[in-house]
């Protein structure tokens, strides 16, 4: 047997075009969504990512701007750029990019954004909304894993889900997602007992680990849909043999870049898989298009009618 591949990069590019139709008639009446991004200092991968994002919303529409303060910025500074924006009305979404430098207390900005603007949905308010399944601000990423699921109909109510993963940014919210679906959920993480017997029961299990190839086949219940979020860049060869070994394509681009891109699921999962994501080309291009269909539903929330109470600036 071998897996059905979820094409990541058609489903994104699906949302898109969904969300420029969307922003092209609520621009025509006068609401054109836009979109804040601050990025910090001059971390190279921040830029790659910041640039991606702007880049996105330029194609569906959205109105954005980019502000790069320097590294060197205080707290108190950072703060009140996030407050100039929460005024702004025509700004829906407010992006901070992460990771901020050492001086800077993170927790601090992140919760300043005000929760209708907060369009990576991490402020414990979009959190709280979130595990209660009231209208509000989901994180991409999960929201992405669930739109594969969806558009790719895998079933999801009464199914065993198992999602390695404990962080906030991913495998938390992608729990409760597959919860407020109707999944049974078991979330696992380092401490966990017979990991690959627990992962085993998933018809659908979700890795968010971070560890290239860690969950190989006897992870994987036959038929199961495998979801894999990790993005690892592999550079060593010994590692790169273990996972790759016969493989041209990769063989090819490991030699004249140096490194490949691996995600925490062993190619082998793709012999007992039923379905599953590539990396690249799953999990990762959701994100981007989540953050744009999150800055839409942001601006219809907060600035349309019948908008939720508790969302109101
Ligand atoms: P994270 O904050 O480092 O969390 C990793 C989680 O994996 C933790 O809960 C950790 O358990 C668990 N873990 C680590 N080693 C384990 C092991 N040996 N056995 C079982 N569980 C283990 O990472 P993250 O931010 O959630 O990201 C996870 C991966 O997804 C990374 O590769 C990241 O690059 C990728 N990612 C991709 C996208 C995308 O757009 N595709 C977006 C976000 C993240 P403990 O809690 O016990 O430490």
């Amino acid at each position: 047997m071998s897996a059905i591949i979820l094409d990541g990069n058609k489903i994104a590019s699906d949302i898109r075009a969904e969300v420029a139709a969307e922003v092209k008639s609520l621009s025509a009446s006068g609401m054109r969504p836009g979109l804040a991004v601050i990025l910090v200092g001059n971390n190279s991968a921040s830029e790659i990512y910041v640039r991606g994002k702007v880049k996105s919303s330029e194609e569906v529409g959205i109105y954005s701007e980019k502000h790069t303060p320097p590294d060197t910025i205080s707290t108190e500074k950072l703060l009140e750029l996030v407050q100039d924006l929460n005024s702004r009305d025509e700004i829906d979404g407010i992006l901070v990019q992460l990771p901020l430098p050492s001086q800077i207390d993170s927790k601090k900005i992140l919760m300043a954004v005000d929760p209708a603007k907060d369009v990576d949905g991490f402020h414990p308010v979009n959190v709280g909304f979130l595990s209660t399944q009231r209208p509000g601000l989901v994180p991409c990423t999960p929201a992405g894993i669930m739109e594969i699921l969806k558009r790719s109909n895998i079933p999801i109510a009464g199914q065993d889900a198992v999602v390695v993963g404990r962080s906030d940014i991913v495998g938390k919210p992608t729990a409760m997602l597959l919860t407020n679906g109707n999944a049974t959920v078991t979330i696992c993480h380092s401490k966990t007992k017979d990991l690959p017997g627990v992962c085993r029961r998933g018809d659908i299990l979700v890795a968010a680990i971070g560890r290239a190839g860690m969950i190989s086949r006897e992870f994987v219940k036959p038929g199961a849909t495998v979801i894999d979020v990790g993005m690892n860049k592999v550079t060593d060869h010994a590692e790169f043999d273990r996972l790759f070994a016969g493989n041209a394509k990769r063989e090819e681009t490991f030699r004249t870049k140096g490194s490949t891109l691996v995600g925490d699921v062993h190619p082998e999962v793709f012999e007992v898989a039923g379905a599953l994501t590539p990396v690249p080309g799953g999990v990762g291009p959701l994100t981007i298009a989540m953050l744009m269909a999150n800055t839409l539903r942001a601006a219809k929330l907060r600035r349309g009618s019948g908008k939720p109470e508790l969302l109101r600036a």
